[in-house]
């Protein structure tokens, strides 16, 4: 225990992909962690029906899972590498074309289930004597004290801990209790997900199609459907939220025409607001914002939970430092340092995902994107910028992202 009579070094609330990645990352490191979930997460069922929620995993965020010890059971279970990424301008055939080899990777990524994420990082949470799970289980309050942080648990059980990690997602109660201001675009838009099957079977490749309104994005699943994200404004994302199957099939083959693949049968949709948000400030004292309580980006780049899990092996890495120094774990010059390396990083990504959509908002616009997106497609450099920052593993990623392990680490520290 780092602080007088504290529980544990590090509490997390929210266990979700972050919170639960940064938990298990602890806790295999040796401290001793608690997570606070509200809700009891779903069993994956690798028999059942493909969920409607799936990430694109990049293979740095890949390199962290494997070390929270998820990783293996993803892979054992369901999930789809693919090597293949094509983008391109609706009505500008001739888009561009990003492929693992030419940039010396083994894949581009790999498209997972939230569900199975969280569900095999919670195997691990569970096969870790230092880790607590308070679940289902709120905070009723806190008190980030210059000792410590004091936790009291809806229900009237008490934590105390030298670090608070709020991972309680984009509405995250914890940043709202500590007035952490957050600049906040909303885009009016929502993403339709639905699971689709096509002819012929998704060949293994991400493909996006930008066009007035927003992109629609067939990622690869491993029995050859495809998980559609399709942006819409509002409005009219509701409006086919509510279609019958065969309209919104028609309105589906539509938007795809010409395409990759031809959708032919859709299943259930769901619809989720998008918006952009990134707080003023991730660390105030004891208490420390990760993943989307942090920052929220629009999904066109596929860059939520890979730009959280980063967060979470920098974290690490700092922590690791603060331990080896003998110092508090929130000691705040090394807070700051890592506060500057996520923001910036999130901003970084926040921007240039908003740019993109921006640009590939108007209709008048489409030759010159198309244009564009051609030249992008010739630079070596600009394709190597884009897909190594995407890949999570650019010179500025966690070293957990760029292929050290857990024991590099604690041999280094
Ligand atoms: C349509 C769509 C597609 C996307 N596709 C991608 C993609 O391809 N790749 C990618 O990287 N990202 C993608 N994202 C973003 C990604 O889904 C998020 O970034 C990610 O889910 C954030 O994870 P998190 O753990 O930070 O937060 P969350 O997943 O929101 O988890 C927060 C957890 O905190 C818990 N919680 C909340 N309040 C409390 C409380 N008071 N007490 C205790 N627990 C609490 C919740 O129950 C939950 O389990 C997409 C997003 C959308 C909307």
């Amino acid at each position: 225990m780092s602080v007088g009579s504290s529980a544990y070094d590090v509490a997390v609330v929210g266990g979700g992909m972050v919170g639960a990645a940064v938990a298990s990352l602890l806790g295999r490191c040796g401290f001793s962690v608690a997570v606070i979930e509200a809700r009891e997460p779903a069993v994956f069922d690798p028999a059942g029906e493909v969920g409607l929620r799936v990430s694109a995993i990049s293979p740095g965020s890949a390199r962290v899972l494997e070390q929270a010890g998820a990783w293996p059971a993803i892979e054992r279970q369901r999930c789809c590498p693919y090597r293949s990424m094509q983008v391109e301008e609706a009505g500008h055939p001739g888009g561009v074309e990003f492929e693992a080899g030419s940039f010396g990777l083994e894949r581009l990524g790999t498209i997972v289930e939230n569900e199975l994420i969280q569900a095999s990082l919670w195997s691990a949470l569970q096969a870790n004597p230092l880790v607590e799970r308070f679940c289902p289980a709120r905070v009723a309050s806190f008190d980030n004290g210059t000792d410590g942080v004091s936790v009291t648990l809806e229900g009237g059980q008490r934590l105390k801990t030298a670090l608070l990690l709020a991972a309680d997602g984009a509405a995250s109660p914890l940043r709202r209790q500590l007035g952490i201001r957050q600049d906040v675009w909303d885009y009016n838009q929502q993403g339709l997900v639905a699971v689709v099957e096509t002819e012929p079977d998704n060949p293994g490749v991400a493909w996006q199609r930008f066009m007035p309104g927003g992109p629609l994005a067939f990622l690869p699943l491993r029995d050859g459907r495809s998980s559609m994200v399709w942006t819409r404004p509002a409005r009219e994302a509701q409006a086919l939220l509510a279609e019958d199957d065969d309209t919104f099939l028609k309105d589906l083959q539509d938007a795809s025409r010409d395409g990759m693949v031809r959708p032919v049968s859709i299943g259930p949709r769901a619809a989720f607001p998008l918006a952009m948000r990134l707080s003023e400030y991730y660390v105030s004292g004891r208490v420390v914002l990760l993943g989307d309580a942090a920052h929220v980006v629009h999904p066109l780049a596929g860059q939520g939970v890979n730009i959280g899990l980063a967060d979470a092996a920098a974290l690490v890495e700092t922590l690791l430092q603060s331990r080896a120094a003998g110092v508090d774990l929130a000691e705040p010059g090394r807070l700051a340092h890592w506060q500057r390396w996520r923001r910036s990083e999130s901003e970084l990504m926040a921007g240039g995902t908003h740019g993109i959509r921006t640009l590939f908002t108007p209709p008048a616009l489409g030759a010159l994107r198309a244009f564009g997106l051609r030249l992008v497609g010739k630079s070596w450099l600009a394709r190597d910028f884009f897909i190594h920052r995407a890949a999570g593993m650019s010179r500025n990623a966690p070293r957990l992202a760029r292929g050290e392990t857990l024991k590099d680490l604690l041999r280094a520290s």
